[in-house]
């Protein structure tokens, strides 16, 4: 081995390039939400209910909202759509949810946000997809119209290219083009290339127009992996735009769980993305808010932000033939993320608490006195007690049936104690 002293440079500590973006405001009442620029990487999240229903709706938006999303889209494709959005927002208000409200517009925006003053007011930004505002002369005045409503009531815009929509006129036209160069370009280049123009020419065109260019926010986004790193990478270097960044279509289950994270942690590691939606199709019976739980856990897991304190558990192997550790960390788990709501407000930086559930005496001490507080569990053959770490030392030892209640209620005592407002605060 190497003599460690003779080593010339130590091991360089990874962590995410800064991010150089403008910042854009999305606000209600007194939460500014500010994406881009120095602000904290953003979750969104969109709801799946008929906007129409506006009791239904605004049910789904708190509960995305008590998730931790920190802006909600929600669809308005009809007239009875942007009449319920005042509703929607007004039984919002009255329980005291303050999220800001995104209004999803496509074909008919320009018309609804100009018929419907008290949809455009109550929601805090716009997106707008370039691809489906109008087809030839039309396009740009219905685009402006809805421009000029954004900046009417000073509101931020989103402007939202997906290739499943893509604009065909500007497609057609970049073909054409490339068909005359003397080494044409791949099809899928001259498709990266149509999206980013759209994106990047309509916020020139908004901000011609009006617009404040800081309160623009870009997406372009594609269902490959490596076909969103290739165009957001190329997209931030064309702009300082704030950036929203999502794999479109990602899919249900693990596989769009999977594919989002690879996507989004190479291009947040590069300072790429203000703001994160990551577009799970829900399997039967999963709540919507799941898409908000895997877009925090990306952006904690790469240290970006903490929502939620982590529990930290090993795998379990041939030395834990009971699922009694499995069954305690999933309720750990589960606890920990029930009380947040009530935590962020009572407990301020319990965020950060770490809590290490270990399937035997392994490796379970040694993660245990890493965290804040830790269990270890008996593997097989090992005495039935389960020692417990409070800040790196043992405090004690937990025996018989009700080792998961009281393990909780010490999680429980170790929170009002350290993070209480009236607890001194944690070394
Ligand atoms: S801590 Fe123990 S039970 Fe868990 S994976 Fe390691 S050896 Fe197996």
């Amino acid at each position: 081995m190497q003599d460690f002293l003779s080593t010339q440079q130590p091991i360089a500590i990874a962590s995410p390039l800064p991010r150089k973006s403008r910042q854009a405001r999305v606000v209600w009442r007194n939460n500014v939400v500010t994406v881009g620029g120095d602000a904290p990487v953003r979750v969104q999240s969109m709801t799946n209910t008929d906007t129409v229903d506006a009791v239904e709706t605004a049910i789904q938006v708190r509960q995305l909202a008590q998730a931790g999303s920190e802006m909600v889209r929600i669809t308005v494709n009809t007239p009875e759509a942007a009449a319920a959005v005042p509703y929607i927002r007004e039984q919002l208000d009255r329980m005291g949810e303050y999220v800001p409200l995104v209004g999803d517009f496509h074909y008919n925006g320009h018309r609804l946000l100009t018929e419907y003053p008290a949809c455009a007011e109550a929601l805090s930004k716009y997106r707008i997809n370039p691809g489906n505002v109008g087809k030839g002369e039309k396009k740009d005045k219905q685009f402006g119209q809805m421009i000029e409503a954004a900046a009417r009531y000073d509101k931020a815009v989103r402007i939202g290219v997906n290739w499943g929509s893509l604009d065909q006129e500007l497609m057609a036209r970049l073909m054409d083009e490339n068909s005359r160069r003397a080494q044409p370009w791949d099809t899928r280049q001259v498709m990266f290339e149509a999206l980013i123009s759209s994106a990047v020419d309509s916020a020139r065109l908004a901000e011609s127009m009006g617009l404040n260019g800081d309160n623009i926010i870009l997406s372009c986004k594609v269902s490959g992996v490596q076909d969103l790193i290739s165009v957001y990478r190329a997209l931030a270097q064309r702009c300082d735009y704030a950036l929203h960044l999502g794999l479109t279509e990602a899919g249900m289950g693990t596989k769009g769980t999977v594919a989002s994270a690879a996507a989004l942690s190479v291009l947040l590691q590069e300072g790429i993305g203000d703001t994160i939606r990551v577009s799970l199709t829900p399997q039967p019976g999963e709540a919507r808010t799941q898409e908000v739980v895997v877009a925090s856990e990306i952006l904690q897991a790469l240290g970006l932000r903490v929502f939620v304190p982590s529990v930290t558990a090993c795998p379990g192997c041939g030395r834990t033939t009971s699922t009694t550790f499995q069954e305690l960390a999933k309720r750990i788990d589960d606890y920990l993320r029930g009380q947040m709501p009530l935590w962020r407000m009572k407990y301020p930086g319990v965020e950060a608490m770490k809590v290490a559930v270990m399937g035997c005496i392994v490796n379970g001490p040694g993660e245990s006195k890493h965290a804040n507080i830790g269990i270890s569990l008996p593997g097989t053959g090992e005495a039935p007690a389960a020692p417990v770490y409070i800040d790196g030392e043992k405090a004690l030892t937990l025996r018989g049936e009700r080792i998961a209640e009281e393990f909780q209620t010490l999680v429980e005592d170790y929170v009002a104690r350290t993070y209480g407002t009236t607890a001194a605060a944690p070394a």
